[in-house]
C-alpha cells in the first residue's frame, strides 16, 4: 500500500534494521524501542488490525507465529520469556495503520502495560 510505513520498509524504500524475514513476515527493531529489545513482527500483506485477518490468512498468522519462536531462539530471550503486544485502532494506541506485534524483551515486566 502506497502510503503505509511499513509497506516501504518491506519494499526496501525504507531502511532498517531486519531481525527475521519468512515468505510472508518480517521482523525488524523499532525506531524507538521501548525495552533494550524491542522487534516489530509484521506480514508483507498490507492487513490493517487484527480485526482484518481472515480464515485466507491463517497461512499469514502461521508464519508470524512461526517468527516469533525463530527471533526468540535467534535472540536468545526463549528461555526469560518475553512479551507480546498488539494495539488495535485508536484507543489500543495504534499509529500504523498496518497489523504488526511489538515483541519486547531483556528485562523483566511486571504489571504495567509496558
Ligand atoms: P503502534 O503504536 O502502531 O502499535 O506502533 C508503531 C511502532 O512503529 C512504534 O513503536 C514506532 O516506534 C514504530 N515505527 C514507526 N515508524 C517506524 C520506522 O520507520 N521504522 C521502525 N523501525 N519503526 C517504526
Ligand atoms: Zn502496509
Amino acid at each position: 500500500m502506497e502510503d503505509c510505513i511499513f509497506c516501504k520498509i518491506i519494499n526496501k524504500e525504507i531502511k532498517t534494521d531486519l531481525v527475521y524475514e519468512n515468505e510472508n513476515v518480517i521482523a525488524f527493531n523499532d525506531i524507538n524501542p521501548k525495552a533494550p529489545i524491542h522487534v516489530l513482527i509484521i506480514p508483507k500483506k498490507h492487513i490493517e488490525t487484527v480485526l482484518d485477518l481472515n480464515t485466507e490468512d491463517k497461512e499469514i498468522i502461521a508464519d508470524i507465529y512461526k517468527a516469533i519462536k525463530e527471533i526468540a531462539k535467534k535472540l536468545n530471550i526463549d528461555e526469560q520469556g518475553f512479551r507480546l503486544i498488539t494495539n488495535c485502532k485508536e484507543y489500543g494506541g495504534q499509529e500504523v495503520m498496518h497489523l504488526h506485534i511489538h515483541l519486547l524483551a531483556g528485562k523483566k515486566f511486571g504489571e504495567n502495560i509496558i
